[in-house]
């Protein structure tokens, strides 16, 4: 088997309110692959988003480890889980999370700014990936002046602009229509292939679970099935 990008092993993640304890993860074991694409689905309160924000150090796990590349996630301080997320993760959410005041061109600069790329450098790599995502004629728009769409490819081009070795997507096209929700799922998992990104894709459609290599079922904090799609699209493209 290829070395693992990133690890579980025994994660669990408990959130006390009050007296109640609520097992969010329960037992998690898990290996993801570089150059991958992996759909986590489940339903609303299965644990998906949990799991997400353990992998990219958003949260501690209450116990467990999280490896990435030998690091353990789990035992890093602030400014190393910063570090992290900066040089290794992106992230696309449903909700886009643009900034309203920056137009499209300066938003997918952000991540390049915290990296302390200079600015002329930044603003080429922006417009390259702008035009990668096809909105290279709406470098000046600001968010409220571009479609949900649009405002998606923003955020794609963000999430990918500094080449992160994982990007999550947090259910990317909830708040789109059918046609365009395919068009952003062939970019996203087109842009994370022509790159070897692993790609990991939280949903509760089973649609959008098809562009997976490996779809990840989640039942109440347990990871109830992991379903191998490799065979099935390999087989369908042989038949012709
Ligand atoms: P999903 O993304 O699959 O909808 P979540 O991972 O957001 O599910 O939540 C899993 C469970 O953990 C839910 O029961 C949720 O209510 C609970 N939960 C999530 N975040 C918190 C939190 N910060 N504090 C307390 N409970 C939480
Ligand atoms: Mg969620």
């Amino acid at each position: 088997m290829i070395e693992p990008i990133i690890s579980l092993r025994n994660v669990r993640k408990i959130y006390k309110m009050g007296d109640e304890r609520i097992i969010a993860l329960d037992h998690i074991n898990l290996d993801f692959e570089k150059g991958k694409i992996y759909c986590l689905l489940g339903t609303s309160g299965s644990g998906k988003s949990t799991l997400l924000n353990l992998i990219a150090g958003l949260e501690k796990p209450t116990k467990g480890e999280i490896i990435f590349k030998s690091a353990h996630i789990e035992k890093m301080n602030e400014k190393q889980l910063a570090n992290y997320r900066q040089k290794y993760i992106g992230f696309v959410f449903q909700s886009y999370n643009l900034l309203s005041s920056l137009s499209a061109l300066e938003n997918v600069t952000i991540p390049l700014i915290f990296r302390k790329i200079p600015k002329k450098k930044r603003i080429a790599k922006a417009q390259a990936m702008l035009k990668a995502v096809g909105l290279e004629k709406r470098e000046k728009h600001k968010p409220s002046q571009l479609s949900g769409g649009q405002q998606q490819r923003v955020s794609i081009a963000r999430a990918f602009i500094s080449n992160p070795s994982i990007v999550f997507a947090d259910e990317p096209t909830g708040n789109l229509d059918t046609k365009t929700t395919f068009e952003m799922m062939d970019l996203i998992t087109n842009i994370a292939k022509a790159n070897e990104q692993t790609l990991i894709i939280v949903t509760h459609d089973l649609e959008i679970a098809h562009y997976a290599n490996t779809i990840i079922y989640i039942r109440d904090g347990n990871i109830e099935k992991i379903e191998n799609t490799d065979n099935q699209t390999e087989l369908g493209t042989t038949v012709e």
